[in-house]
């Protein structure tokens, strides 16, 4: 049998208030950022409240859908005052946790949120060949 080598991980991003009214990530985040690494981590993880202005009014999303700001375009996108908040901010996002796709992006972004469906734990990765989501979930689920 094959041993299975995992990628490493170094960086990794834990998001919370994407959906401003989504309250499990906002409180995740929130008591994080309360947290002082002391340097002992293997692993550097870094909290960031992704939508600050939602959360602040505990409403879904100020201009437009946080959640769909991140396509490769959108990313792209040229941006004035006019933009949308989520818009600006999704680039801004993008500069901090990326590029999207580039190798000075986090290893693995945790994107925290709710629902109101009687489901439980949910979660949702985007790839079933991802060895590191997949480890995650198992250990979540246990
Ligand atoms: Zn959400």
């Amino acid at each position: 049998m094959e041993a299975v080598v995992l990628p490493a991980v170094s960086r990794v991003a834990v998001c919370g208030g994407t959906h401003g009214n989504e309250l499990s990530g906002v409180y995740l985040v929130r008591e994080r950022l309360k947290r002082r690494e002391d340097g002992t981590e293997p692993v550097s993880v870094v909290a960031v409240m992704s939508n600050p202005r939602a959360v602040q009014l505990c409403v879904r999303y100020i201009e437009t859908d946080l959640n769909r700001c991140f396509t490769r375009a959108a990313l792209r996108a040229p941006i004035s005052e006019a933009s949308p908040y989520e818009m600006i901010r999704s680039q801004e996002l993008n500069a901090l946790l990326g590029p999207k796709g580039s190798t000075q992006a986090v290893d693995l972004l945790c994107d925290l949120h709710n629902t109101t469906a009687n489901m439980g734990l949910c979660l949702i990765t985007y790839s079933d060949r991802d060895w590191i989501c997949l480890h995650i979930c198992k250990h979540l689920q246990a």
